[in-house]
């Protein structure tokens, strides 16, 4: 934390004085946890996903559904060990899983907070993918599901939306990485295993089926979420392609496209789960 380099943008920031790129210092910062029922079914299950959201955010694209959050905001600081207190209420609440949404600038901390407490449930690590493998190595032994996004494959759409060219280089190196963990369900649940997130954009299906094109060699080791809940959100008034929703023709392309290469293991979404109602309030 003093010579950060915890995610890909090794900006080297000394954390325990400022902010560094994430936005965020040393301190954790969370901006809500809940059981959400909203994530993929084998996931919240019927008493829901114990998911914790972080504040801060090392990748920072412009339509950022969580926007408040991802810029750090709102939130309420917390200690390791309260961190550690919110595993273990959350698990008495009877949460099928601990989801810890965008978490990469925390990851030591959340080791530290896991090695306080370690719940008898699966803990998601549920990622943009913008991940190093040092990173990677230290999470290992702490997370049983890996919930990764697969953004953009272009590095001209990754420079545009998150100014990070080399997204791909490094998430698909990442997330490749991801999907060795073998898949395990009990009772309709997973337990263990992958599954890629990507969130089809409008006006953007080249890159979608670029991502697809990148994800049907590893269709028989983990699953594919084709996500069609976009929602103009955050800073995109540059940005014209992005002002409006996903059409039902843009996304069912998506989901054919996916199905032609053979990607059975896929969840796709009702399209009537878009729309700010599904956005958390930021209340905490
Ligand atoms: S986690 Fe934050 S401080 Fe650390 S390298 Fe990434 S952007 Fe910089």
């Amino acid at each position: 934390m003093k010579n950060c380099n915890l995610c890909p943008n090794a900006c080297r920031a000394d954390r325990t004085a400022r902010a560094g790129v994430c936005g965020v210092t040393d301190k954790i910062r969370i901006a809500k946890y809940y059981p959400h029922m909203y994530e993929e079914p084998v996931i919240s299950g019927t008493k829901g996903s114990g998911t914790i959201f972080f504040c801060g955010c090392s990748l920072q694209c412009v339509f950022c559904q969580n926007y408040e959050v991802s810029r750090a905001k709102r939130g309420k600081e917390i200690t390791p060990k309260e961190l550690a207190d919110i595993f273990r209420d959350l698990e008495e609440r009877g949460v099928h899983n601990i989801n810890l949404v965008t978490a990469t600038h925390y990851a030591d901390r959340v080791v530290e907070a896991l090695d306080i407490y370690r719940p008898a449930l699966p803990v998601l690590w549920n990622t943009h993918g913008y991940e190093t493998e040092e990173t990677l190595d230290m999470l290992e032994n702490y997370v049983d599901i890996w919930l990764p996004d697969m953004k953009f494959c272009d590095p001209a759409v990754a420079a545009r939306y998150c100014r990070r060219e080399n997204y791909f280089e490094y998430a698909a190196k990442a997330v490749a990485r991801m999907c060795e963990k073998e898949p395990v369900f009990e009772n309709g649940l997973m337990k263990q295993g992958t599954i890629v997130r990507h969130l089809v954009l409008p006006q953007n299906l080249d890159n979608t089926m670029k991502i697809l094109d990148w994800f049907a060699p590893l269709k028989d080791k983990a699953y594919l979420s084709l996500l069609s809940q976009y929602t103009p959100f955050g800073k995109i008034g540059n940005y014209p392609e992005l002002q409006r929703r996903l059409t039902v023709r843009e996304y069912k392309k998506a989901v054919d496209y996916a199905l032609s290469l053979g990607i059975e293991n896929l969840f796709v979404q009702d399209m009537r789960s878009s729309g700010e109602e599904y956005i958390p309030a930021w209340d905490y």
